[in-house]
């Protein structure tokens, strides 16, 4: 169980979970890869249907990806998202959520797209202040 970070992170870990899984150094169900982009189930689904997408690159947040990765690399990223959204019967709606820092709610610090669906998702926000 990860624990979400206590500030957007500033470097770059390459023992991460996910730096692990690009390295294949951790088994991961994949469902569709692109030459910047790799997404693949999560491993404690909140939805029937939840993928994580993430760039190949070293970005901790989605902070850091939107300032430091190339156009190619974040259209990379966005077609990953559209092609996997279409892998799935996802007619009635879905939800893409990217979780930054801590207040964001961020565990693992390499950004990844969180794709949910297949159930009516609820409220935006479980605990609105
Ligand atoms: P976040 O809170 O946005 O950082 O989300 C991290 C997500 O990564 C959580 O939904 C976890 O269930 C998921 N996760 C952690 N480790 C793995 C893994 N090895 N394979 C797939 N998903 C994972």
């Amino acid at each position: 169980m990860t624990k979400p970070l206590e500030t957007t992170p500033t470097a770059y870990d390459d023992q991460n979970v996910f730096a692990r899984v690009l390295r294949k150094e951790i088994a991961a169900d994949i469902v569709f890869e692109n030459e910047g982009a790799l997404a693949f189930k999560d491993i404690a689904p909140q939805a029937p249907v939840h993928v994580l997408v993430i760039p190949k690159g070293p970005y901790n947040a989605l902070t850091t990806f939107l300032t430091e990765a190339s156009p190619q690399e974040i259209t990379f990223f966005w077609q990953a998202i559209h092609e996997t959204i279409a892998l799935f019967s996802l007619d009635k709606g879905l939800r893409l959520i990217i979780n930054d820092g801590h207040d964001g709610g961020q565990e693992v610090p390499h950004v990844h797209a969180h794709i949910l669906g297949g159930r009516h998702l609820g409220p935006l926000l479980s605990d609105p202040a």
